[in-house]
């Protein structure tokens, strides 16, 4: 018989189809009263399989022979992982096959604020340089110095990037790399006094809960633009609407926000922002990729072997 794997949320439908082909899967989005399917399945359900919705302490312990939670993502900040540890169930994420899609959105925003990308692109369909008006100047990449919060996988390629646009590259982290060729600071304000672009690429969670603050922002300064494709949590958004009102920064591309799919009222007027839906990893050959760790993982789980990528077992 077929375990039963509830499913949060919904991969690629190819993806949902090989699931579906080994296990049960209840798809709770598709559910009429979510809470009801969770009750009635709640001894079956052996697998939490979720994209981005949070699996919190009420829903593991709703769940008495839940044994895995694979997320179809790298970052886990969404996950209960005390719960999970304290009841010896395994937890799976997708590392490494989303890192270079990641780094691309990121220099995208890069692109984006430096060139005015979206808003010269408004500024041809709207008819302004058809009727003789002028575009807002640029600013240069080349010699630039971009600040990256996490040296992670996709900090490092991001700066690896980035370096192609003869940026020159700092980071923060919890710990200096040596093995990384770029000058490590280990005070993040320091850092942002120092460079251009401020680009976050760190783990959410409590511990990097809203790190960039207005104190942080007032130190990149005017001229300074920040980028987050982490998580919306890293960042104080009130602060930032602060910020980017009074322009204590030059502009902010966000993948990213606090409460997603919420986005301030505010940023959508702003002129001096991109915001981009959370598509860090969106892309077909990437999800797909990432719906297979997720598979992988649950059958391993399941057959008695060991996980690809586990973040705890
Ligand atoms: P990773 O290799 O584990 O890197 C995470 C980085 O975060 C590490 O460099 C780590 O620093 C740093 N970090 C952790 N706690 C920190 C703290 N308190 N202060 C400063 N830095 C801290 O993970 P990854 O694969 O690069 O992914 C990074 C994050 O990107 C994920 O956690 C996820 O939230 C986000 N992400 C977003 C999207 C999107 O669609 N926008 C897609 C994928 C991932 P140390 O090296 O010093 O330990």
């Amino acid at each position: 018989m077929k375990k039963t794997v509830l499913a949060l949320g919904a991969m690629a439908p190819e993806e949902m189809a090989a699931l579906g082909r080994l296990f049960n899967v209840i798809e709770l989005h598709k559910e009429r009263d979510p809470e009801a399917a969770i009750r009635e399945n709640a001894r079956d359900i052996v697998g939490i399989m979720t994209v981005i919705q949070p699996v919190r302490e009420n829903l593991i312990a709703a769940l008495p022979n839940l044994e895995i939670i694979a997320c179809f993502s790298v970052g886990f900040d969404h996950v209960d992982l005390e719960s999970a540890r304290a009841r010896g169930i395994a937890v799976t994420n997708t590392p490494d096959v989303l890192t270079a899609d990641t780094a691309d959105i990121a220099v995208c925003l890069v692109l984006n604020l430096a060139r005015r990308i979206c808003e010269a692109d408004m500024f041809v369909r709207v008819g302004k340089w058809q009727s003789g008006k002028a575009m807002p100047t640029g600013t240069a990449l080349a010699g630039k110095r971009a600040g990256i919060v996490g040296l992670g996988r996709i900090g490092q390629a991001i700066a690896t990037r980035l370096r192609a646009f003869e940026m020159d590259i700092v980071y923060h982290g919890r710990g200096a790399k040596p093995d990384q060729p770029y000058e490590y600071y280990d005070d993040l304000e320091s850092m942002a006094q120092d460079c251009d672009f401020l680009i976050l690429s760190c783990a959410g969670g409590a511990e990097t809960q809203d790190m960039v603050d207005l104190t942080i922002l007032q130190a990149l300064g005017p001229k300074g633009f920040l980028v987050n494709i982490a998580r919306g949590s890293v960042v104080n958004e009130g602060d930032l609407l602060i910020a980017l009102r009074n322009l204590d920064i030059a502009g902010a591309g966000l993948d990213v926000y606090a409460h997603e799919p919420k986005v301030p009222e505010a940023l959508l007027t702003m002129d001096n922002v991109v915001l981009l839906p959370h598509i860090g990893s969106d892309t077909l050959e990437t999800r797909a990729k990432m719906g297979q760790l997720v598979i992988e993982n649950l059958r391993a789980h399941f057959e008695g072997k060991p996980l690809l990528t586990p973040v705890m077992t």
